[in-house]
């Protein structure tokens, strides 16, 4: 068994994301946009794309955001952190099946809470019986893996691809980054933030400033 100490293996990578022809996200969402008042479509400058991005979101004309989306590939989260990421309904999922891959060699999330506590040795020596356990009975094949994995820790790590517009994307951030939200799920949410800035500057600007560049912020 591996112990990955709190976001030690968190892992979050932008594999694709909506790339206009010309231009990037914030053009690609601008020039949608400007349809709705013009008798044709037309091509935006860089001045223009930042004054119509930054207006829709003044205004709240979200559904224009939803033109762009952003796949992310996330390992080394929890079961904890992909249940509470699983609950927004406007996003693509696909997780790595308990059903048909093996744990034998499992990793758990342990919160850094854990860690020097006087639990922390009957922690790992559960994570440990709960392993070995699922390791005898998917060896000995007369348990299936469906089955036998109802003994692993809901601190098991999962992989999960991720597809969300960028409407969504600004909603989950806004929840997920929030200092009331879970560690766990909040630090991935900053990731994704920031992996999606770097595409969308604009768009995702005021979310930027609000939980990455927030010195404020403690519970970094
Ligand atoms: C800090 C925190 C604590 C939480 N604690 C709990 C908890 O204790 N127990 C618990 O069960 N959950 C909890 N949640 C989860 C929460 O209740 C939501 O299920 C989750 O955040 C998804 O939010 P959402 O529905 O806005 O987002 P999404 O599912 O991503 O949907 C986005 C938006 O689309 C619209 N929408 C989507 N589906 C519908 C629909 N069927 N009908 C109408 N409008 C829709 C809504 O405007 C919604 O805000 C918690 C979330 C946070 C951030």
């Amino acid at each position: 068994m591996e112990i990955c100490r709190g976001s030690q293996c968190l892992n979050v990578e932008l594999v694709a994301y909506s790339l206009p022809r010309e231009g990037g996200v914030d053009k690609l969402i601008a020039e949608s946009a400007a349809i709705s008042h013009a008798p044709e479509f037309r091509t935006l400058n860089d001045e223009r794309v930042k004054h119509l991005v930054n207006l829709l979101k003044k205004l709240g004309h979200e559904s224009v955001f939803e033109h762009a989306c952003f796949t992310f590939r996330v390992e080394g989260i929890s079961r904890v952190c992909s249940h509470q990421l699983v609950r927004h309904r406007l996003a693509s999922y696909t997780q790595q099946s308990q059903r048909y891959v093996s744990l034998k060699n499992p990793k758990f999330i342990v919160p850094e809470s854990i860690f020097g506590s006087e639990f922390e040795e009957e922690y790992m020596d559960v994570l440990e019986r709960a392993a070995t356990l699922y390791r005898k009975m998917v060896e000995t094949k007369k348990i299936r893996k469906e089955d036998a994995r109802f003994i692993l820790p809901q601190g098991i790590e999962t992989k999960i691809i991720i597809t969300m517009n960028a409407r969504e994307l600004r909603h989950f951030i806004e929840l997920r980054c929030d200092p009331s939200a879970q560690w766990e799920i909040r630090t991935m949410a900053k990731e994704m933030l920031k992996l999606a800035h770097e595409k969308a500057p604009i768009l995702f600007e005021d979310l930027y400033e609000k939980f990455i560049l927030d010195k404020s912020d403690q519970q970094l």
